[in-house]
């Protein structure tokens, strides 16, 4: 049987035919309009402008609720209450909105804090782990696809250590997966530590979590999984992997807000055995005490380290709410349907004018972001940011060297947006529009 790469004109079901139709816009309208979390959107804050955000794996959206209780925060407990709002709000807030985020990562209530930033929170608990292990394990484990930032935080650890580690990166041979099986290869008794990023900042790739959490564990080495692009875009079983500890960011897919608090997990038999690098009061058993000396508290507590910036840490909660009401089997279901729709669009669409896809086919290996790669991937996604008249503006972001994201984030993004997203590029490229833009880079791509 013949397929038609529009379509099949011969074949009454889709089921025979490899290659589906892409979605068209009247499709696109359809299935928002059947959308079982459709009603999400609207709970977001938009601006006039006609604009297509597909960049939520960077910054997410503005919880129409996060305006509304800062607002609150700062008329009633700051401005009203003040100090009283220690004892009646504030004091308990980071274990509070971290006892949420854990029904999202699938711990339990009092193994997630809300804390400091994700590259902070990486610190905290790597050394921790490298202390524990003690110095026969020298030999610390990640990949080359890692965020950068995860890397930076090792190497000084190391050498903070006296250089007594060695940091080893696994290779990627196609620049955007890694095999677990070269993950395992560098496991041996030596080391101490095995660190990643769960789905992949630049290629969306995912990582098989529960097979290298127990592999790591079989050469005895501890795990830290960084979350930052995955909470709230892919379900996450930390208890069933039997995963020791993790760190995520906020201000991605939870749409925490600019620079939101990150959170840490660390399994519970774990907790009292890692020491917080960072000796601040809120680490401390009883930091009311005022006590000369130092002692940690047992739990999650101990890796609090200060006081917290409260109108950052409130603003983080209407998001993990609404992301627990959606429930992540649902969001992950819809990010499925839209990725999947944009790769059969990129197919028929993008493939033809020299684009390829920079993200995994393969759904199960793969997080919410979708990257689509072309030598002017700069100048593309400059001009969708700043389109001639008439047409949206479309933000994605860029990350060197070609690669374009486009971030789908169940909770706002459309059908709709996914499809006139591609149609744009398609004619952005089509048309050479993008040679009126500069390949100078601004500060923040
Ligand atoms: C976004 C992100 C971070 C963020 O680090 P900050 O400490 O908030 O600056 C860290 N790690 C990964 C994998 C990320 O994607």
């Amino acid at each position: 049987m013949r397929c038609h790469p529009d379509g099949c004109q011969e074949l009454k079901s889709e089921v025979r035919c490899k290659k589906k139709r892409p979605m068209n816009l009247e499709q696109a309208r359809e299935f928002d309009t059947q959308d079982p979390l459709g009603a999400f959107r609207e709970k977001f804050h938009h601006s006039e402008e006609d604009i297509i955000y597909l960049d939520g794996n960077s910054l997410g959206r503005l919880p129409l609720k996060s305006k509304s209780i800062v607002e609150e925060l700062v008329n009633a407990q700051w401005g009203d209450q003040l100090i009283r709002s220690w004892n009646t709000d504030w004091l308990e807030i980071n274990e509070r909105i971290g006892g949420k985020i854990a029904k999202l990562i699938g711990a339990k209530a009092n193994e997630v804090i809300l804390t400091d930033s994700t590259s902070l929170n990486l610190f905290k608990l790597a050394y921790g782990s490298l202390k524990a292990q003690g110095s026969e394990r020298n030999r610390i484990v990640s990949d080359e696809l890692n965020f950068p930032s995860d890397l930076y935080i090792l190497q000084g650890l190391k050498e903070m250590f006296h250089d007594q580690h060695e940091l080893i990166l696994a290779k990627s041979d196609d620049g955007m997966t890694i095999p677990e099986s070269k993950i395992s290869e560098l496991l041996d008794s030596k080391t101490a530590l095995l660190t990643l990023s769960y789905v992949c900042f630049k290629t969306s790739y995912m990582y098989d979590m529960e097979e290298l959490t127990r592999q790591a564990h079989d050469v005895g080495a501890h795990v830290v999984w960084d979350l930052s692009h995955a909470v709230g875009a892919v379900p996450v079983s930390l208890n069933d992997c039997n995963v020791d500890m993790a760190v995520g960011c906020t201000y991605k897919y939870l749409n925490g807000g600019p620079g939101s608090l990150a959170f840490l997990y660390v399994r519970e038999d774990l907790q009292d055995k890692l020491t917080n690098p960072i000796w601040g009061w809120f680490a401390d058993a009883r930091p009311f005490e005022f006590d000369l000396n130092f002692k940690a508290a047992s739990g999650i507590k101990r890796f609090q380290t200060t006081t917290t910036p409260i109108l950052s840490a409130a603003a983080v909660e209407p998001g993990v709410d609404m992301m627990l009401e959606a429930g992540m089997e649902n969001v992950r279901q819809k990010s499925l349907k839209l990725t999947e729709s944009l790769i059969e669009l990129f197919d028929s669409h993008l493939a033809p004018l020299g684009f390829s896809l920079g993200s995994p086919r393969n759904p199960d290996k793969r997080g919410s972001h979708i990257s689509i790669r072309h030598p002017e991937g700069y100048r593309i996604s400059q001009a969708m940011i700043n389109p001639k008249e008439g047409r949206p503006v479309i933000i994605p972001d860029f990350r060197d060297p070609d690669f374009i994201r486009l971030g789908i984030t169940p909770l706002y993004t459309s059908y709709e947006d996914v499809f006139k997203a591609v149609e744009r590029i398609a004619e952005i490229v089509a048309s050479e529009e993008y040679t009126q833009h500069s390949v100078s880079r601004e500060a923040v791509t």
